[in-house]
């Protein structure tokens, strides 16, 4: 950074995201809904092209030549991977559908081993319902119990709420390192240390907090910790779950079948070493180089230099956004002052204009080619809490511009008068 003018070539990175160029009935489009998905640099696309034309075979179980690369290929992206995420092995990183299935993994697997009738996971306020439901699922099931912490009305998680819902029973903490509604950045860290202290491991949902800032899953010291590719310009159908080794060593596998077996016979089967344990069937070898060289594609850019940027643009655009009238902004506001690290919000932005509903307001925004996202966003409990039905949210990427969230502003403006 510059005199607060920042040195990234944002237009050179424009050009590998031909969608970006879309006209939408008439307008450039202006794409706000990042923490929905992301769009994909051509590089990503180009990858996974690549491999079904030349280096398509199943993997791991063949000794054929095809077989072999397309394995050492799934193998290197788990590699990257870990790189990314600053794990210490790639044994630790599980191949999952996305971060809901690896939740659900988690659930699935450390309640099925860890946890009896009336032990206690504790989750909060802000959570998306994929780490709410698959809870609620074992307690059914299993007869768990789920706790909550509360949230304070800037959006903040009270943290001394936290340690006092800590028993005896409780057994795993399970929380967003970023709120996909408030744009929130937990204070994981924290969390993490105090659940250790208590003897309690923890799951991270990285979903909205890998695309958008450095993460070192050693550094935090999070028992697992999971994302999404879609969400990190990768492809769908392909996310990650962290687990330290001395976690998934120990639990059960979630599925059954392919490369997840020993020995099968039909008295008795024995399991895969890990990874291998949690990925049952035929893995997402294509997607998992899809995703490999979206993260390379982000390392190359620089996670520091996305953080910034985008906080930029979150400043920016909070600055403009607290000037039109009727507007109400959810979740934590920062000062104007621009930083080039923000440590309390990330670059989602919900909010509702006086009483326009904002189903109404996100279609007409759509008619001037701005894409933004309306509705609950997967978090009615939060919506309760907030009491409000749904709001609409734009939420920025590092491709986003300052002229789009001028569209944007200019957007709501327009919007606003008409009603
Ligand atoms: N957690 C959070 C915080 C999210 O934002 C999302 C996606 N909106 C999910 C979980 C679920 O991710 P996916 O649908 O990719 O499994």
């Amino acid at each position: 950074m510059v005199n607060g003018q920042s040195k990234y070539d944002i237009q050179a990175v424009r050009k590998d995201f031909p969608i970006l160029d879309t006209q939408v009935y008439g307008h450039p489009l202006v794409y706000l809904d990042n923490a929905a998905t992301t769009q994909k640099p051509h590089q990503v696309v180009e990858a996974m092209v690549q491999q079904y034309y030349t280096a398509n075979a199943n993997v791991h179980r063949g000794v054929h030549h095809l077989s072999v690369v397309a394995t050492d290929m799934l193998e290197q992206s788990r590699e990257t991977v870990r790189r990314f995420i600053d794990a210490e092995s790639a044994q630790e990183i599980v191949f999952t559908r996305g971060t809901t299935e690896a939740i659900n993994l988690v659930a699935s697997s450390f309640c099925q081993q860890e946890m009896q009738a009336g032990d206690e996971v504790i989750i909060s306020t802000m959570e998306h319902h994929s780490n709410i439901v698959p809870w609620q699922l074992q307690a059914e099931r299993k007869g768990i119990v789920v706790k909550v912490i509360p949230m304070t009305d800037e959006g903040f998680l009270c943290m001394e709420a936290f340690e006092e819902l800590i028993t005896s029973r409780t057994k795993l903490v399970s929380v967003a390192h970023v709120s996909n509604v408030l744009g929130t950045i937990n204070p994981v860290a924290d969390i993490i240390r105090i659940a250790h202290a208590h003897g309690v491991p923890i799951l991270i949902d990285g979903a909205q907090s890998v695309p958008h800032m450095p993460v070192s899953v050693r550094a935090l010291d999070a028992d697992f910790y999971c994302f999404s590719g879609h969400k990190v310009y990768g492809p769908t159908g392909i996310g990650v779950l962290y687990g330290k080794r001395e976690w998934l060593d120990r639990l059960p596998p979630y599925q059954g079948g392919g490369e997840m077996i020993g020995t099968v016979s039909f008295e008795k089967t024995t399991f895969n070493a890990i990874p291998y344990k949690f990925e049952a069937g035929t893995p997402n070898y294509v997607d998992a180089t899809g995703l490999a060289a979206a993260l390379e594609y982000v390392e190359k850019i620089g996670m520091d230099t996305i953080a910034a940027h985008e906080a930029e643009l979150t400043h920016y655009a909070l600055e403009q956004m607290s000037q039109i009238p009727g507007m109400r902004i959810f979740g934590p506001m920062v000062n104007s002052q621009r930083s080039t690290v923000n440590d309390v919000r990330g670059s989602v932005i919900s909010f509702l204009v006086g009483d326009i509903h904002h189903l109404d307001m996100g279609t007409l925004l759509d008619r001037l080619g701005i894409a933004v996202r309306t509705g609950h966003h997967c978090a009615e409990p939060l919506m309760h809490r907030l009491g409000i039905e749904g709001t609409l949210r734009a939420s920025f990427a590092l491709y986003n511009t300052h002229d789009e969230i001028d569209a944007l502003v200019a957007g709501i403006r327009r919007v606003s008068q008409m009603f």
